[in-house]
């Protein structure tokens, strides 16, 4: 079985983003803000906005699975209040439910969470555990910066952040560590702030504790790790200089990397940089890069295909990137999948 762990909802019928502009228009002028009824999509719009897209791909690139969230880009936490992101990230959870419910076999949902910038995240708690036990999700997005490029919470591993943590242990569930949309005209939202963030939220995790204070706590950082597998030598000699333990030790019991990686040369790179066992399949298709690569005459963001022609990894090696390594992040998806009879 092959399991994309990073996919999102980028193509909601347009209704979605007809609603949520007249929510961001409703901030200023209450007298047009719009009632969570007036968003109308039926099932039908739904199964074709997935079946033309998504699906078709994973039909084509020969995928199975997809942990499916709503468009990261668009949870834009620095917009509004608490009540205006907790109004939006329902309606985005819920139509990812419910693609998961007309596609059983092929889409299984992770959570986006109301945050708010300066809002304490354990108002996220209620959205996280309806989530989990209503819609079956596996996993959660948790933006280390609500605030859309200017940095403005505690690092991860701060105690700001542990209403959330604990929750994610409780119910065994990780979280992929995912930014949104940057307000900050210095960072371009996928080719700056994603990436940017990414590193942050490994080196956050190396100069702390965390994991000793959670040792069952589970993040996928996104992206390929960011830059953190290109200059793995310089994570290793800070966190010699800064007295942490080897970095296998200090962070890879906890932290993984998914394949959005979208040359050949970067999957070498990563999967023989990073233990096999901290890699998990993904394409985080569609979405950022959506072209053809004229080197290749593929997608950049078909990674199975680096995947598959890696010369280094071993048959099993590569069915643990597909399949064995997201079971054992995300042990809800394997028992999901278990009940299945997969
Ligand atoms: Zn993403």
């Amino acid at each position: 079985m092959i399991i994309d762990c990073h996919g999102h909802y980028t193509t909601a019928p347009k209704a979605l983003e007809t609603w949520r502009n007249q929510q961001i228009a409703g901030i200023k002028d209450p007298s047009v803000k719009p009632k969570v009824s007036d968003l109308k999509i039926s099932d039908d719009e739904l199964r074709e906005s997935i079946e033309t897209n998504q699906l078709k791909f994973m039909r084509e690139r020969g995928s199975d699975l997809t942990i499916f969230s709503p468009r990261a880009s668009f949870m834009a936490h620095h917009i509004g209040d608490f009540e205006v992101s907790s109004t939006w990230a329902a309606i985005c959870n819920e139509l990812c439910f419910r693609v998961s419910q007309l596609f059983p076999n092929h889409f299984i949902g992770a959570a986006m969470l109301p945050q708010s910038p300066g809002v304490d995240p354990k108002t996220c708690i209620p959205e996280l555990e309806k989530c989990v036990k209503e819609y079956g999700f596996v996993g959660i997005n948790l933006n280390p910066d609500p605030s859309g490029g200017h940095w403005t919470s505690p690092p991860l591993t701060d105690r700001h952040w542990y209403p959330i943590y604990e929750k994610m242990v409780e119910y065994g569930i990780p979280a992929m560590v995912h930014v949104s949309t940057s307000c900050n005209a210095c960072f371009h939202t996928t080719g700056a702030h994603y990436i940017n963030a990414d590193t942050t939220a490994f080196m956050q995790c190396l100069t702390g504790d965390l994991f000793k204070d959670f040792p069952d706590l589970k993040f996928v950082i996104p992206h390929g790790g960011g830059a953190a597998p290109y200059h793995w030598g310089r994570y290793r000699g800070l966190a010699q200089e800064l007295k942490k333990p080897l970095l296998e030790d200090h962070l890879l019991n906890n932290i993984f990397f998914d394949t959005c990686v979208y040359h050949q040369p970067g999957i070498d790179l990563l999967t023989k940089v990073i233990p096999v066992n901290n890699v998990l399949f993904a394409s985080e298709m569609i979405g950022a890069v959506r072209g053809i690569d004229p080197q290749t005459g593929h997608h950049f963001d078909d990674t199975k295909r680096y995947i598959e022609a890696s010369t280094q990894l071993s048959p099993a090696q590569k069915q643990q990137i597909y399949e064995g390594n997201a079971r054992r992040v995300y042990p809800r998806l394997d028992a999901a999948l278990k009940a299945k009879g997969h």
